[in-house]
């Protein structure tokens, strides 16, 4: 079978064996979506969806000067979905609500990534045998990242961050539920 050698993308713009050898020495070419990957995973905008008490015990301790979550990109909280790249969903979901957190979800452009946070987001908490209250936040939507605890520690929060970086950075990784 005849392959054909791709031609390197300097050699449609010059001819000059100096000028090609210089370039691709010093030039690596990556693709696109991997850039667009490396900026991203620094600098999420997250949907905060505060829904009890987690979001006031452990995010918002996340964001002040002690722990800083600006030191890695992901502090500008957004108020809407259409701005944001993050759910944060912090806190009880009841069955009332649930079609909100679904709609909001929707609304999110892609791509975009689920944090579910502290046990009530995650399997209902201490409210998982009430009639009202939905055991897990993944029975509606998609979650990329548990961060247990009821709250969550500002450092669990801190580390569910790294795990939704990780994973753009290297769709592969499988995340870790510690309990
Ligand atoms: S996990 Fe605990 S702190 Fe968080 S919303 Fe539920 S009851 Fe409140």
């Amino acid at each position: 079978m005849d392959v054909k050698k791709t031609a390197h993308p300097v050699e449609e713009l010059t001819d000059d064996p100096v000028v090609i050898d210089q370039v691709k020495r010093l030039i690596h070419i990556a693709p696109l979506e991997k850039l667009f990957d490396y900026c991203r995973a620094r600098s999420l905008w997250p949907f905060g969806f505060g829904l009890a008490c987690c979001a006031i015990e452990g995010l918002m301790a996340a964001n002040m000067p002690r722990f800083d979550l600006a030191r890695f990109g992901f502090e500008v909280m957004r108020g809407s979905p259409r701005q944001a790249d993050v759910m944060l969903v912090c806190g009880t979901v009841t069955w009332k609500a649930a079609p909100f957190v679904v709609r909001l979800y929707e609304q999110i452009s892609e791509p975009k990534w689920v944090i579910a946070m502290g046990s009530c987001a995650i399997s209902g908490g201490p409210f998982v045998d009430s009639y009202h209250v939905v055991p897990g936040v993944d029975k509606l939507i998609p979650v990329d990242a548990y961060i247990p605890g009821c709250p969550p520690r500002p450092e669990a929060v801190i580390e569910g961050w790294l795990m939704i970086k990780n994973k753009i950075l290297d769709p592969k990784v499988v995340n870790k539920i510690r309990g």
